[in-house]
């Protein structure tokens, strides 16, 4: 290791600006010759002039250009860290916080004692950290208990064009913080950082920065990149194209790295074996002389004969496709204006080899996965140049996209979708969509072929789709239900969330909604009864928190789970209700086992496979007042049982569960259980207490904490008699929606048919579906739910009786459930 003596421009920055400080940083030749090709260093001393003089520095630049792993540097060098004050880096992925920690640790020479990260469950951050990279959501709870900051000297927002949430909203706080801190005369710098896309929304919204932030650009050195649009659009099948299309390029074009974009994690493996298959990597004997064990040849040989076997004709049986929502596959134009190159053929122009020229197609393909729930080691290895002798294949998620920057990519394979979640902004209710990226993220995709030299980008699709594509996606914030950002806010007292200085605000009925919620769950003070003045306060959305929405707030769930948490202060139910909760946090506990097979025998698999699951649920949910308990006695009896025995991947797998997600519930129950022995100290739960199954009178407990929690998610059952129209056959009611709903087949109440549940979601497929769904008797609803009922009858109706046992006189009340009319048994007050 050496210290490299630095460059005339480097120097030169020192002159005017910088604070007199420089922190002297150790750097191996290699990454010092390889950050000073990165566009930014170009740029070091526009860009500290820049902190220097002002509170908020917007720096945009193409991805690659060395944002994220330069500017944590500069600081640091140039003493922003040097009097005890930390520089914080906010990413909205975990991947990028681990991968960017520990590539910054590396150029800088330094531990990860000093550079280091946190994420929602894990860091290593420590007492000298002076560079911490943490997701969005972690620097948020952090203002929840220091509103200032004051730990931090400065704080970047990295990816702020993702418009993650998090994103979003620690943008809106950093802007009030960043004065106060100023006025307080320890100033906090704030850098928000981007790709080169619409930043206006930071720069010119006048309520969230009066006088707009000096914008710097840096001018990445981007070689060009051809795109080729296909002919026509695969209606359905694009993973199949990605195959084709990946299987061409490695055949007939030079050396160079492949990308491809598609969907989602079983996207991603289903190409990665079929590549693997297709072109296997065997690691080749050291050399190919004498000396080499014959077992390893032998293994090499076959594996040539074998791709030269499979290179002319490609098998495309045993490989399911992920199908995708039926409203995309109308979207084929099909036609174009004729103006593009067509690469169905891959008709690349310059760069294609000569017939006879033709590269070496048994080269191995080095087939590498990516997405951002791969285990940081796996993942770390697509930065890793490939064996030699090998072409480099990275088959990503939208990771690639702008978070990381995979070297020696030449190839870019865009499938064109991306895989949304979709929410009604009102009733919650949500659906996974595969749908049309937007012409940004396209391009974004593109730029990821021409870092190190010109590139092509191969896109599945007809330029006249690309021509109908969003200009760009909507953030998060305006797409999705705020009840837990609300109430997050509302913590940190600020009353009246409309008036947040957001990016791009939520819409006013998505805050009404929200504000609603958490009137109902007890999370904030209920305005005063009187009914105009109620109205009038609602409008302004100005409640102010309640205790228990204090409380509430403490966890990292949504707000219906957290009052259960707060509800079940008995001890001896909170380690189920703290499992029922991570369960229901962690989501799809369970593997699907619905998709098409492609081949008979993986249909039988499949059937097989769903079929034992299907069981093992059935024993899990029990008998009794357990089985009412539902799905949600499935979940604990899941986890309880893989605690309970060998917490293993091979248990997991025969069960039908995913093992990562079960190391994830594993994780939030840690998280939950601190949080709750921090809350109370005369309660002292333990996350490794292996659980025994919970007693009658227990699960009609937890039964009563759940309805408690998902007071809102209530659905009636309409029964034979009430029959009007078929379509409401098995269905049942709720208050939010005017359609019928359904108990989803996959759950174990499936035929039960209850009177009344509660539900965790409702999925839209072809029908809309409630998930984990629990029965509730009807006489708990007024008695747990009150501000959901109106209490209408006269006490005296039925007549007050006396009771012998207690020697008291029981009155009773009758009451329906607001806004739908139903009526409610009588019930004791
Ligand atoms: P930006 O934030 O502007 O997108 P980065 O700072 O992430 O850019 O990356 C700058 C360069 O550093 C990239 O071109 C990439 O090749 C390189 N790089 C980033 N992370 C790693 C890593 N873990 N290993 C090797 N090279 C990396
Ligand atoms: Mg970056």
């Amino acid at each position: 290791l050496v210290t490299v003596p630095r460059t005339e421009k480097e120097m030169s920055r020192n002159s005017s600006c910088e604070p007199a400080v420089f922190i002297p940083v150790l750097r191996t030749p290699e990454i010092q010759e390889a950050r000073l090709k990165l566009p930014i260093l170009a740029e070091e001393q526009v860009i500290m002039e820049a902190i220097k003089e002002n509170s908020v520095v917007v720096l945009c630049g193409e991805t690659g250009s060395g944002k994220t792993t330069q500017v944590p540097q500069f600081l640091y060098e140039a003493g922003y860290s040097s009097d005890g004050g930390i520089i914080g880096i906010t990413e909205p992925r975990r991947v990028a916080a681990v991968t960017m920690s520990q590539r910054v640790a590396k150029e800088m020479s330094l531990s990860h004692r000093v550079v280091s990260y946190q994420i929602r469950y894990e860091g290593n951050v420590t007492d000298e950290t002076k560079i911490k990279f943490m997701t969005d959501g972690v620097l948020l709870k952090e203002i929840q208990k220091d509103f200032l900051l004051m730990k931090y000297k400065v704080v970047i927002i990295d990816e702020a064009h993702e418009r993650s949430v998090y994103t979003d909203i620690l943008i809106g706080l950093l802007s009030r913080i960043v004065p106060f801190r100023k006025k307080k005369g320890q100033p906090l710098k704030m850098i928000i950082m981007s790709a080169t896309l619409r930043i206006e929304d930071f720069t010119e919204n006048k309520r969230l920065f009066p006088t707009p932030p000096p914008v710097i650009k840096v001018e990445a050195r981007q070689f060009p990149v051809t795109v080729h649009f296909n002919k026509r659009t695969p209606l359905d099948d694009y993973a199949g194209e990605c195959f084709r299309k990946v299987c061409k390029i490695h055949h007939m074009l030079p050396t160079g790295g492949i990308l491809v974009f598609l969907t989602g994690q079983a996207e991603v493996h289903a190409l990665c074996g079929r590549l693997r298959k297709a072109f296997p990597y065997h690691r080749r004997p050291k050399s190919e002389e004498k000396e080499d064990s014959a077992d390893d040849m032998k293994k090499f040989k076959k594996a040539k004969a074998r791709r030269a076997k499979i290179l002319p004709r490609i098998n495309l049986d045993n490989y399911s496709v992920i199908p995708i929502d039926e409203g995309d596959e109308d979207r084929d134009a099909g036609i174009d204006d004729g103006e593009e190159a067509f690469d169905d053929d891959l008709n690349l122009g310059d760069g294609v080899l000569e017939e006879g020229e033709a590269s070496d197609s048994s080269l191995p393909l080095f087939v590498l996965p990516l997405y951002s729930l791969l285990a940081p080691d796996k993942q770390a290895k697509v930065f890793r140049p490939p064996p030699s002798g090998t072409r480099l294949c990275v088959v990503a998620t939208n990771v690639a996209e702008t978070s990381l920057t995979i070297p020696g990519i030449k190839y870019v394979v865009d499938c064109g979708k991306v895989k949304k979640r979709f929410y009604d902004k009102v009733t919650g209710v949500s659906s996974f969509r595969i749908t049309w990226a937007s012409q940004a993220s396209a391009n974004q995709r593109a730029g990821r072929a021409g870092r190190t030299e010109p590139g092509h980008c191969y896109r599945l699709y007809s330029s006249a789709v690309f021509s109908d594509f969003e200009t760009f996606s909507l953030p998060e914030i305006t797409r999705r239900p705020v009840e837990d950002l609300v109430l997050q806010m509302k913590a940190l007292n600020i009353e009246k969330v409309v008036n947040f200085p957001f990016p791009t605000p939520p819409t006013t009925d998505a805050l009404i909604a929200a504000e609603e919620l958490l009137i109902s769950l007890g999370a904030l003070q209920e305005p005063s009864k009187s009914g105009r003045l109620k109205e009038l306060e609602r409008a302004k959305l100005s409640c102010p928190i309640s205790p228990l929405g204090r409380t509430m707030a403490l966890f990292p769930v949504s707000p219906r789970y957290a009052k259960m948490l707060a509800l079940s202060g008995q001890q001896s139910c909170l380690p189920y209700i703290i499992t029922i909760v991570s369960a229901m946090t962690v989501r799809e506990l369970f593997e699907e086992f619905d998709r098409p097979a492609v081949s008979e025998e993986e249909k039988m698999k499949l059937k097989g496979k769903k079929a034992r699951v299907a069981q093992m649920q059935k024993i899990w949910a029990g008998q009794g007042s357990s089985q009412k308990f539902g799905d949600l006695m499935v979940l604990l009896g899941a986890v309880g049982a893989c605690e309970y025995g060998q917490f293993t991947y091979k248990f997991c797998e025969d069960n039908g569960l995913r093992y990562k997600a079960m190391v994830e519930i594993r994780r939030l129950r840690g998280q939950l259980t601190t949080t709750v022995n921090s809350l109370c100290s005369d309660v002292s739960v333990s996350v490794d207490s292996k659980m025994a199954p919970p007693t009658e009178s227990q699960v009609t407990f937890l039964r009563q904490i759940v309805m408690a929690g998902l007071g809102d998610h209530i659905a009636k059952r309409i029964q034979p008699e009430e029959l009007l129209d078929e379509k409401w056959r098995n269905a049942y009611k709720t208050p939010l929606l005017d359609d019928p709903v359904f108990i989803h087949p996959n759950s174990v109440l499936f035929r039960q048919l209850p009177d009344f549940v509660v539900y965790q979601e409702i999925i839209e497929t072809s029908k809309m579906y409630m998930k984990g769904v629990s029965a509730v008797e009807p006489k708990w609803i007024p008695v747990l739910l009150p501000q959901y009922c109106h209490f209408d009858r006269p006490l005296e109706t039925p007549p007050p009786s006396f009771c012998p046992e207690s020697g008291r006189v029981r009155c009773h009340r009758e009451s329906t459930f607001y806004r739908i009319g139903w009526q409610l048994p009588a019930v004791e007050v």
